[in-house]
């Protein structure tokens, strides 16, 4: 792929010179940038040759061997493999693979299991959860009555008797569990227990770390909960992308929530795309890939903290930490900037109880996935956190020679 992507690039340029010289600025950009949005992550090539392939010409609405369309013989194949690949890596009874993203495969849980106004316990956006769980700017929390637990205070962890009284008291008809912004394990078998003492449904949204689960190094949700939904896009490296698994019993009503419920015909090139990644995330290469995510992310954040950044709930067990900023008197939105400036690539963020708006935000979001499969190793890391602390504390003087740092770690690690 090294030498196909340009060449891709080049043939688009005969026709769209306009979107051609962006994607191949975005390349560039993407080349000379160190990626520390804990969301993102870069593809194999064959992940990207399935996504960029000729399966997107054709429509097949229905499942394999149910289509509303003819033709559909070899994308049921597809389909298929990746069904099965889906179960085996999660060790689940059954998958939907046809979920276009995170956010469509959580509407469909909701829209199989709910009426709206129905209650529901979910993460606080503020706190780490997703807009997809509850945010009353999401059709979740317009169409829902959901209820948001927060992180403990004193913690800034989950405080599961917290949770437990909540459900005692509001009764909810389903518990969603998963965050976007959380740097710590979550316990699937509390809230397993939680569900079942108070008769709630659990769905495990499981986007930020299925990466780790796949390879063991996250308790997995899939014995605990009744509906597992993730992106294919974080740490599990595929295509942007949904999934949603769950015990075979609530099978048909999820395949028909996703199709016609909330969704129309698949995105069949996406679907071999995932197929590809479940292929690759069953590999040993992919669990040692997730284990230097993990003691990447674990070196980083105690740089940090040797260098006296605050870590929300004091570090992380998994591929991402929230720092807060405040004792460096910078904004999360002053530090993307800077951070920017000198192609270092973070989101802003709140961090617990936050007084910043969203927009302003005391915090920012970190991962290591890109990095790592970017083949940074732990001396970058060092690098990274004296960035970070340069980019926070004596800006103006350090910029340039970060900037030429940065594009020296860059040129050692290309992307292409
Ligand atoms: N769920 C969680 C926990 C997420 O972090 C995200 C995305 O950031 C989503 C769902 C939504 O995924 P998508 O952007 O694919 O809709």
């Amino acid at each position: 792929m090294k030498k196909s992507l340009p060449e891709n690039i080049d043939l688009l340029s005969q026709f769209d010179p306009e979107v051609a010289d962006a994607i191949k600025l975005e390349l560039l950009r993407q080349n000379e940038n160190i990626e520390l949005i804990a969301s993102e992550n870069i593809v194999s090539a064959s992940v990207l040759a399935a996504a960029g392939s000729i399966l997107t010409n054709k429509y097949a609405e229905g499942y394999p061997a149910r289509r509303y369309y003819g033709g559909c013989q070899h994308v049921d194949t597809i389909e298929n493999l990746a069904i099965e690949r889906a179960k085996q890596l999660f060790d689940a009874e059954h998958a939907n693979v046809q979920a276009h993203s995170g956010s469509q495969a959580n509407m469909a849980v909701y829209f199989a299991m709910l009426k709206p106004g129905d209650t529901v316990l979910g993460m606080n956006l503020g706190h780490g959860g997703h807009l997809t769980h509850g945010s009353p700017v999401n059709i979740s929390g317009s169409y829902f009555n959901f209820i948001p637990y927060g992180l403990s205070p004193e913690t800034e962890c989950l405080d599961y008797e917290v949770i437990r009284r909540l459900a005692a008291e509001i009764r909810p008809k389903l518990i969603v569990a998963g965050a976007s912004a959380y740097p710590r394990k979550i316990d699937f078998e509390i809230f397993g227990e939680i569900a079942k003492e108070y008769n709630a449904y659990l769905m495990v949204d499981m986007a930020h770390i299925a990466g780790l689960v796949a390879v063991g190094l996250h308790q997995s949700p899939v014995p605990y909960a009744d509906f597992v939904t993730s992106t294919t896009q974080k740490t599990l490296r595929g295509p942007r992308g949904g999934l949603v698994l769950c015990k075979e019993e609530f099978a048909t009503k999820i395949d028909k929530a996703i199709f016609p419920g909330t969704q129309g015909g698949p995105l069949m090139h996406i679907i071999a795309a995932k197929a590809v990644c479940f292929k690759e995330a069953l590999t040993p290469k992919f669990t040692e890939y997730q284990k230097k995510v993990v003691k990447n992310a674990e070196m980083l954040a105690d740089e940090l903290t040797k260098l006296g950044f605050n870590l929300v709930s004091g570090g992380t067990d998994n591929h991402l930490m929230l720092i807060n900023l405040k004792n460096m008197k910078i904004t999360g939105k002053e530090m993307e900037t800077r951070l920017g400036e000198v192609n270092i690539t973070v989101n802003k963020n709140t961090i617990p109880n936050d007084e910043e708006s969203p927009f302003v935000t005391s915090g920012i979001r970190i991962g290591t996935p890109a990095v790592t499969t970017r083949g940074f190793d732990e001396s970058a890391m060092r690098q990274i956190a004296k960035w970070l602390f340069l980019g926070a504390t004596d800006f103006d003087d350090s910029r340039a020679q970060i900037v030429c740092e940065v594009k020296e770690l860059c040129d050692e690690y290309p992307l292409f």
